[in-house]
């Protein structure tokens, strides 16, 4: 196993991956920005390092500190979490080459899923059903984009080839407003992603999201844990996401994950990994490539009784993977909220000290979160404060134990979006399933 693990982030996902190295014996290095100084995991972790002011630029983004920081403490490898440095090649690469473990796939896996032309296209040779589309980067020349888009159908969707964080998108409905589309995308990529780089899907609808949770060794092994359904988006933010996803059948299932699986054997892709599709009609739509640990992984965990973390640190340790498909059991169904410190009307985000908190419990409950009695929620970061998952015999039953368990939930002296879950787990169509990545915006009246 390994020695130790710099844990290069903050918050719950640093708490959560503190906790999996304690399980393991692995010993524990925290980062903190003099912002962090108070965070749970700062106070459990073995050592602790400050590595800069309170802006993630000067911290949780700053290269040269968390090596600094990793050779102080002679650690064996780094854990990047989620967010900040995670999907970042060059970040993996100084890593490597400064002499430790990146826990995570290698680089060049990162870099090719990163770029969604070229992740698209080693999709579709793997085999992996895509958007229909253009076979790489659109072109200058208007006519063969016009004949393009009228072969795939409109409304279609230029993207930027190196977009993210759902930026880098328009979705264009007739002919009359493609060439001028193509070109605003084009500059704005050039300008947000140093990549002007586009290319044409056909918008889908009325799509779910649904995705599908990998572990893959890189030393040929390889299974997938299930998929989610995290089709509750605003602005293409997740905020619940359950498992398994409504109405997909155990043969679906196997098919989508078998698919998957082959992918990434023939990529030899190493770590945890996420496919992520658009659902409609009955059929899956690759759309990108996580190359990391995703917020959302407790609903996976919860229904497969399988421990992310810990088998993310053994394939990092170069223990070849010991599940087999067949050991990978789905149990009951797993619901998760997203708490963040927001006004749960304006979405405006609400730091502050928190002057009294009550965590829900009992069976089947579960909270991941960072935050304790008098803690500051910072104004600098993500305004996630924590995720309550929920477990039970079915979907019904995990709906029901939130509801009771965000009852029971108690944060006080910030505002929170505990009041918008309690709604929606009383919405009668989320209690339905099977909603689109829409639903959310109509239900709460934006366009
Ligand atoms: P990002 O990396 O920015 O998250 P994605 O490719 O994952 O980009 O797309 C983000 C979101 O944009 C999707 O979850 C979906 O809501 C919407 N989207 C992307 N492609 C399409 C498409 N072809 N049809 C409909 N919606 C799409």
């Amino acid at each position: 196993m390994l020695n130790k693990v710099l844990i290069a982030n903050r918050g719950e996902i640093a708490l959560r991956i503190l906790r999996a190295c304690r399980e393991l014996d692995i010993g524990t290095v925290a980062v903190h920005s003099t912002a962090d100084r108070d965070l749970k995991h700062v106070r459990l972790a073995d050592e602790s390092v400050c590595i800069g002011g309170p802006r993630s630029n000067e911290s949780y983004l700053n290269v040269p500190a968390l090596i600094a920081a990793a050779e102080l403490t002679d650690s064996s490898a780094i854990h990047p979490g989620y967010g900040f440095l995670s999907e970042n090649p060059d970040f993996a690469e100084r890593v490597e080459e400064s002499g430790f473990i990146f826990i995570g796939p290698t680089a060049e896996s990162i870099r090719m899923m990163g770029d969604k032309v070229t992740a698209k296209e080693t999709m579709r040779a793997a085999g992996v059903p895509c958007v229909p589309g253009s076979e790489g980067a659109l072109t200058d020349d208007p006519d063969e984009n016009h004949r393009l888009a009228r072969d795939i159908g409109y409304p279609v969707i230029i993207k930027a080839a190196g977009g993210g964080g759902g930026r880098g998108m328009r979705v264009v409905h007739t002919e009359a407003h493609l060439h001028h589309a193509i070109e605003m995308t084009k500059s704005e990529a050039g300008a947000a992603f140093g990549n002007p780089e586009v290319y044409m899907e056909k918008f889908l609808e009325h799509p779910r999201h649904i995705e599908v949770q990998m572990l893959s060794d890189g030393q040929g092994n390889a299974i997938h844990l299930g998929e989610r359904d995290c089709s509750m988006q605003r602005r293409h933010q997740k905020v619940i996401e359950e498992a398994p996803a409504p109405g997909i059948t155990a043969e679906q299932r196997a098919e989508i994950g078998a698919v998957c699986v082959a992918a990434c054997k023939r990529m030899n892709y190493r770590g945890a990994g996420t496919f992520e599709f658009l659902y409609e009609n009955g059929e899956f739509y690759f759309i990108e490539m996580n190359t990391r640990l995703q917020v959302e992984h407790p609903v996976t965990e919860m229904v497969t009784g399988i421990d992310l973390v810990k088998e993310q640190l053994a394939i990092a340790a170069g223990i070849p993977l010991q599940l087999t498909q067949d050991q990978v059991e789905f149990r009951g169904h797993a619901v998760e909220c997203r708490i963040n410190a927001e006004d749960p009307a304006t979405f405006a985000p609400s730091p502050g000290k928190i002057t009294n908190l009550h965590f829900p419990g009992g069976l089947g409950v579960r909270v991941d979160s960072h935050i304790y009695n008098g803690y500051s929620v910072p104004p600098f970061y993500d305004s996630m404060i924590g995720k309550l998952i929920t477990h039970a015999g079915d979907r019904e039953a995990a709906i029901r134990r939130m509801h009771g368990a965000l009852e029971e939930m108690l944060v006080d002296g910030i505002k929170t979006n505990i009041p918008l879950h309690r709604e929606l787990m009383m919405d009668a169509n989320f209690i339905a399933g099977g909603m689109d990545i829409h639903f959310l915006h109509k239900r709460l009246g934006i366009s």
